[in-house]
């Protein structure tokens, strides 16, 4: 096995132009499980962790701008006030080792449904940056993304080179179920988050699905209860009736499957739970002024 170690983002781009079948590593957190499991042997791993331009983040035009290179611990503890979904999804994941090595261009690269990053890049309409020597860099819209489970937009030449989120104007929410409360891939999970500045709501839904994804039915049906009310502007309580609405139409956009984890049946109810407890949550902050 050759191991490459590129020291800039040109070198690193020429080198998956030579060898598109290299296989990038990251903090490798996925990569290295499938290499101890023998499921995959590269020829070529192209090291990424020496790579400085993966690894900063910078405001832009009332956004934020993530390297893939950036860990779980930095978003915790550098991005929580920008990206508090983000932040929130971050804090779940793993173990302190975890966060500390896995970045969010290995949870896109892995592509899994059940990623923690992918439901609160979905809620605010994040795009992924991606780049290759021949084509330079192009921006993929969070939910066109993903293309099937463990699968892709991203092209072999390309690597995925950072995430554009805008800050956030108003509350975000993650929750998520596991089988037990750390170290543990998501039975399921929900990403909320409300944009009073835009009046839009959005959603993200994890592994209850062979992609994660978006539930539009409860997204344009919160926007349309809050702004048909004036509730943007009074701030009201919502009501039990627009919570469990919104809470059946999210559980109404899953597409899980039974497996080991839990059956699809218990991801469709627990989905509904986890949308209205975010929703309280996220209008209670909204409601005293805490977003
Ligand atoms: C014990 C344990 C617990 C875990 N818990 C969670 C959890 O709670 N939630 C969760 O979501 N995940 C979890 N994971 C999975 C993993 O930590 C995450 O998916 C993590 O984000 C992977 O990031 P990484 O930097 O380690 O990626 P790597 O393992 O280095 O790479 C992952 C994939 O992305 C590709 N890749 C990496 N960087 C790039 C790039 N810049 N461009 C193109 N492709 C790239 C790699 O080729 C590979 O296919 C866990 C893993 C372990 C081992």
């Amino acid at each position: 096995m050759e191991f490459v170690q590129p020291r800039s983002l040109p070198e690193a781009l020429a080198v998956k132009a030579e060898r598109p079948e290299a296989v990038p590593i990251a903090g490798g957190t996925d990569v290295m499980v499938e290499l101890n499991f023998d499921r995959r042997r590269p020829e070529v791993v192209l090291d990424l962790t020496r790579v400085p331009e993966l690894g900063s983040w910078e405001r832009s035009d009332g956004g934020v701008r993530v390297g893939a290179g950036v860990t779980y611990a930095r978003m915790v503890t550098e991005l929580a006030g920008d990206l508090p979904g983000l932040a929130i999804a971050a804090r779940t994941v793993g173990s302190p080792q975890i966060r500390n090595r896995g970045t969010i261009g290995g949870n896109l690269g892995s592509a899994s449904p059940a990623g923690d990053c992918h439901p609160p890049l979905l809620a605010v309409g994040a795009e992924v940056e991606v780049a290759s020597a021949s084509g330079g860099s192009r921006r993929i819209p969070a939910d066109s993304f993903f293309a099937g489970p463990k699968q892709s937009a991203l092209e072999p030449e390309e690597l995925i080179c950072a995430v554009h989120l805008p800050a956030a104007t108003g509350p975000q929410q993650f929750a998520k179920v596991g089988t037990r409360n750390a170290m543990v891939i998501a039975v399921c999970s929900f990403a909320l988050a409300l944009d009073p500045s835009q009046r839009r709501v959005g959603t993200g839904i994890g592994s209850a699905g062979p992609t994660p994804l978006r539930a539009g039915g409860a997204e344009s049906f919160l926007q349309e209860e809050l702004t048909s009310t004036g509730r943007w502007e009074s701030r009201r309580p919502l009501g039990e009736t627009v919570v469990g609405r919104f809470g059946e139409l999210v559980a109404g956009a899953a597409r899980p499957i039974d497996d080991v984890r839990g059956t699809a049946a218990y991801r469709v109810h627990a989905l509904g739970v986890l949308a209205r407890r975010t929703l309280t949550w996220a209008w209670d902050r909204y409601r005293t002024g805490r977003s």
